[in-house]
């Protein structure tokens, strides 16, 4: 390995040791930059690693509020404002009981460069609680973020740092995230928050975007790895959440035939093709279970997550497997069935949803992976054109939001395949959108000068 990248990679270790997710994330993008860092010796004298993997700004504070028992209760809530380097903070909020310092530091960093390859003006950030929204009434989802805005307001703005929804932040949560902040501020600044309501701001489009824009990129890695994009595809897709939906909803508008989906409790399989309005009524509507799809469907199999394999959707036969759930869900050992079972694409939905050493078993055996970081850019793309929308007041309509997503990941996607080819590593996406971001980045450290 290159001694500079090695070097900055050892002090993370010794400074973040313990925090495994934020370590990884950094190694991936590091490693993959070893051509880039060995040609340009300037990026050793601007320090620029060593200040990419330090956030700018790492916050965090108690939230506490009263359940419907009038219980009070406390989480954490965090906001890593990572870099500011083309543009305001931006980044989802993530409400899940495993959501630490470690995952925030991560999905910030994976956002820096995520972001950039949009080719829209948005800095990085994440945040989130450790809190559940699952099995809570809808006050107490609304005390809860109420009170977590009460002290998150301060820090963010629509110039300075403009959140989102992640896992466990969808329409809901933020419609009474916006209502709390529009009190406090007294005034309506529409760009503070994406993935807003119709009905108060948001934009046609971005409920789909992540799950649509995952597809419009993988259609192109297809079409110019001489396969026929999604028709007559078998695709299997864990998560059945906003990016597992909107995903399947695409794929199977291509022509694909989804025939498994998941959530936290285990996989529904069906042989038939999964019915999504099904899927949509269990899931956006009821807020239940994937296993309530067999209440209708009596020919469907369902297989049970357990500690030992919390993932059992990987074991099935498929052609594109689309990780759509949260990260390091495909392991080595899930990465070497999918290999057996004939699969020849990944779409990484979620962010960082497969291990180090699955991406390197994927590469070796021929499989064409899509990278989180560009594959699932859709969504953050789509947010930045409601601010757009939100700073114009005016709208655009579906079809033309629609058709700015399509030309953004096609235009990613070739951004992925033209930086990977520039330095010998053919087929490599991984390393082609590690490298386009970080280009277009550092450039930018250097003009901004020691900030
Ligand atoms: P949702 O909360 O809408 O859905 C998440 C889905 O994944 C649910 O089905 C959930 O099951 C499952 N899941 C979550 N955590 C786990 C876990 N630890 N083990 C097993 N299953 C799990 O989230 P999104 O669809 O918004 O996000 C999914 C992924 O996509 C995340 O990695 C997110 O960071 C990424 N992403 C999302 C974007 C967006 O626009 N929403 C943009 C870019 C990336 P259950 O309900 O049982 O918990």
């Amino acid at each position: 390995m290159n001694e500079y990248i090695e070097k900055v990679l050892k002090e993370i270790e010794k400074k973040d040791g313990s925090e495994k997710e934020f370590l990884q994330a950094v190694r991936e993008v590091y490693t993959a930059l070893e051509p880039v860092i060995s040609s340009h010796p300037e990026l050793e004298k601007n320090a620029i690693l060593e200040r990419m993997s330090e956030p700018e700004r790492l916050i965090s504070f108690r939230v506490p509020w009263v359940d419907d028992n009038g219980k009070i209760n406390v989480n954490r809530g965090y906001r890593v404002q990572f870099s500011s380097l083309i543009g305001p903070y931006k980044g989802g909020l993530r409400f899940h009981p495993t959501v630490n310092q470690s995952i925030i530091k991560f999905l910030g960093f994976e956002q820096i460069f995520k972001n950039a390859l949009t080719g829209l003006p948005i800095g990085g950030a994440k945040g989130g609680s450790d809190f559940d929204p699952k099995g809570k009434s809808d006050n107490e989802v609304m005390r809860f973020c109420q009170s977590f805005m009460t002290e998150l307001y301060r820090h963010i703005g629509q110039d300075v740092d403009v959140p989102a929804g992640d896992i466990g932040v969808g329409a809901r949560e933020v419609g009474y995230l916006f209502g709390q902040y529009k009190r406090i501020r007294d005034a309506y600044e529409g760009g503070v928050l994406t993935g807003k309501g119709l009905s108060y701001g948001g934009s046609l489009v971005r409920t789909e975007a992540t799950g649509y824009g995952l597809i419009y990129f993988m259609r192109e890695m297809l079409k110019n790895n001489g396969s026929n994009s999604f028709e007559g595809k078998t695709v299997t897709i864990s998560g059945s959440g906003n990016v597992a939906i909107y995903a399947c909803e695409k794929a199977l508008q291509l022509g694909a035939k989804v025939v498994a989906m998941s959530d936290s409790n285990g996989c529904i399989y069906d042989k038939y093709g999964i019915e999504l309005q099904d899927i949509k009524t269990i899931k956006e509507v009821k807020r239940g279970r994937i296993k309530d799809y067999l209440n209708n469907h009596k020919e469907a199999v369902y297989t049970e997550a357990t500690a030992e394999n919390p993932f059992p959707i990987w074991s099935i036969k498929t052609d594109i497997a689309l990780p759509c759930a949260t990260q390091n869900e495909i392991t080595l050992e899930a990465a070497k069935k999918l290999v057996a079972n004939g699969v020849i694409a990944i779409g990484e939905g979620a962010n960082m949803p497969t291990a180090l050493e699955a991406i390197e078993y994927f590469h070796s055996n021929g499989v064409l992976l899509a990278p989180a970081k560009a594959a699932n850019a859709g969504g953050v793309a789509t947010s930045a054109i409601e601010m757009s929308q939100n700073s114009m007041r005016f709208y655009y309509t579906f079809e033309e939001v629609d058709k700015k997503l399509e030309n953004i990941m096609k235009n990613i996607f070739y951004s992925c395949k033209e930086s990977a080819e520039k330095y010998g590593l053919k087929n490599n996406y991984v390393a082609g959108a590690n490298i386009a971001s970080f280009l277009k980045l550092s450039q930018a450290m250097i003009e901004q000068g020691v900030v």
